[in-house]
C-alpha cells in the first residue's frame, strides 16, 4: 500500500472526476483543476456500457446515476434507406444481467463532481494546468494526472508527438424532443449511419456520420445548418427523416484518428482517458475507457510505489485500449458498406444470426463488457 499522495488532476471531464473520486476514497489528497469557467456544459448523450457501469458502481456513483439516466433494454440495427430491421440485441435477455445506461453528459458530470466533492476532492474551475517542464519536479505535489482530453498538453510532454489524420468522416450531433422505449437504434446506409436513443426529460440524442473527402474541424462545438444534416440523409427511411426534421440546432465535427499513446507516463505525470487514446465514436467507448482508466490507475497507485505503479497501469491498459480502438474502427466499416450486393449479404447474415443464435452478437463482446473491477485491485 502506498502512502497518501498529493495529486493534481488536469481536467474535470468524465475520466478526471472518476479518478479523483477513486483516489480520494483510498486516502489520497486530490485537487481537480478545470480550465473551463463552468463544469459539464458541453456534450449530449452518452451510452455507459456494463464495463463503465462496473467502475461507477465500484466508486459508489451508480446509484446516483439511476434517477438521471435510462436503463437501455436493446440495440436495434436497421437498413437506413428501407427502414427494415436487421438485428435486435436484446440487452435484457442476452446481456448476462449487465447494465447499459443512456445519460446526458452534463448529468453524468454533475453526479461525478458531487461524488468527488463528497470524497473530499477540491474542484477548481477556470484553472488551466501546464504540464511538468522538462527535467523539473512537481512543486508540492507527488503526481499530475493529465485527464485533459483530446488536445492534451500533458500528452505533448509525455509521449512523442504525431499528427492525427482525418478519417474522411464527419459527425453531427443533435438533441431533439422525443421519447420512446430505452432502445439504441443504428440506421446503416452506404457511406453513412445514424445512431439515436432517448434520454430522460423527453429528449432524444441523435448522432449522424457521413463519409466525405472535405475537411471539417475537430471539436464538438461547431454549429452547422440542420439543412446539411437533412440533405445527407434524404435517402433514409421516414423514421430517420422525421428525427432530422425536428433538429433546430446541430453541431458538426471531423472525425480524426489519433494514435494511442506509446508512453502513458513520465516521472511524476500520467495520462488518462482521451488524453492517452481518443477513440472514434463507433463503439461508444471513449467515456467508458476513461472510466476504466480511472479505476485501473487508482488501483495501481494503491498497490505500490509510484514509478512501478504507473508502469503497471500502462501495461494493464494499453493492449485493451488498442483492441477497443480497432473494434470501433471495424464497426465504422461494417456500418457504411457501399456495394449493394455486399450490404445485402451482410444484412442477410445478421438476420440469420439473429434468428438462430440471438445471444451470439453480444457474446462477441464479452471481453469488453465483462470488465472485472476486482481484477485490478
Ligand atoms: P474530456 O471529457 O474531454 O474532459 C477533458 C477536460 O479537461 C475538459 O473538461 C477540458 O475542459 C479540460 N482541460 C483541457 N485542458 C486542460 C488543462 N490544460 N487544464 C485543465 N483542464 C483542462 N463515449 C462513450 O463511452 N459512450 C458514448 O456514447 C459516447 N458518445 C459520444 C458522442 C459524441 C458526440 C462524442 C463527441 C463523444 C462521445 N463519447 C462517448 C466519447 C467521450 O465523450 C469521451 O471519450 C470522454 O468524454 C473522454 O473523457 P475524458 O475525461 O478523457 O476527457
Amino acid at each position: 500500500m502506498t502512502d497518501s499522495l498529493n495529486i493534481t488532476i488536469a481536467g474535470a471531464g468524465i475520466g478526471g472526476l472518476a479518478a479523483a473520486t477513486a483516489l480520494a476514497r483510498t486516502g489520497h489528497s486530490v485537487v481537480v483543476a478545470e480550465r473551463a469557467p463552468k463544469i459539464g456544459e458541453v456534450g449530449a448523450g452518452i451510452q455507459i456500457s456494463p464495463n463503465g457501469m462496473a467502475v461507477l458502481r465500484a466508486i459508489g456513483v451508480a446509484g446516483d446515476l439511476e434517477p438521471v439516466s435510462l436503463k437501455g433494454t436493446a440495440v436495434r440495427l436497421f437498413d437506413g434507406p428501407s427502414g427494415r430491421e436487421i438485428l435486435k440485441l436484446d440487452l435484457e435477455k442476452h446481456g448476462h444481467g449487465l447494465e447499459w445506461r443512456f445519460v446526458h453528459r452534463a448529468r453524468l458530470i454533475e453526479v461525478l463532481k458531487a461524488a468527488a466533492e463528497t470524497a473530499g476532492v477540491r474542484v477548481e474551475t477556470g484553472r488551466e494546468v501546464a504540464p511538468l517542464p522538462e527535467g523539473a519536479a512537481l512543486p508540492g505535489d507527488d503526481l499530475l494526472i493529465g485527464a485533459d482530453g483530446l488536445h492534451s498538453k500533458v500528452r505533448a510532454r509525455v509521449d512523442e508527438a504525431t499528427k492525427p489524420f482525418f478519417t474522411k468522416q464527419v459527425a453531427w450531433r443533435a438533441l431533439i424532443p422525443g421519447d420512446g422505449p430505452p432502445v439504441a437504434e443504428v440506421h446503416m446506409g452506404p457511406g453513412r449511419h445514424v445512431v439515436s436513443y432517448p434520454l430522460p426529460g423527453g429528449l432524444r440524442n441523435v448522432v449522424a456520420v457521413e463519409e466525405r473527402s472535405g475537411w471539417a474541424e475537430e471539436g464538438w462545438s461547431h454549429n452547422d445548418h440542420p439543412g446539411n444534416l437533412r440533405g445527407a440523409f434524404a435517402g433514409f427511411s421516414p423514421r430517420v427523416r422525421g428525427w432530422l426534421e425536428a433538429v433546430d440546432e446541430c453541431f458538426l465535427w471531423g472525425l480524426f484518428r489519433h494514435r494511442v499513446a506509446d508512453r502513458w507516463w513520465d516521472r511524476q505525470q500520467v495520462l488518462l482517458g482521451d488524453a492517452a487514446h481518443p477513440t472514434l465514436p463507433f463503439l461508444a467507448q471513449g467515456a467508458n475507457m476513461a472510466l476504466e482508466d480511472a479505476w485501473a490507475l487508482s488501483a495501481a497507485i494503491g498497490s505500490g510505489p509510484l514509478p512501478e505503479a504507473l508502469a503497471r497501469y500502462q501495461d494493464q491498459r494499453r493492449e485493451r485500449v488498442l483492441r477497443v480502438v480497432e473494434a470501433a474502427t471495424a464497426n465504422a466499416r461494417n456500418y457504411h458498406l457501399k456495394s449493394a450486393p455486399v450490404r445485402l449479404a451482410a444484412h442477410g447474415i445478421l438476420r440469420l444470426v439473429g434468428a438462430v443464435a440471438p445471444a451470439q452478437p453480444l457474446r462477441r463482446f464479452d471481453w469488453l463488457y465483462g470488465y472485472d473491477v476486482t481484477r485490478e485491485e
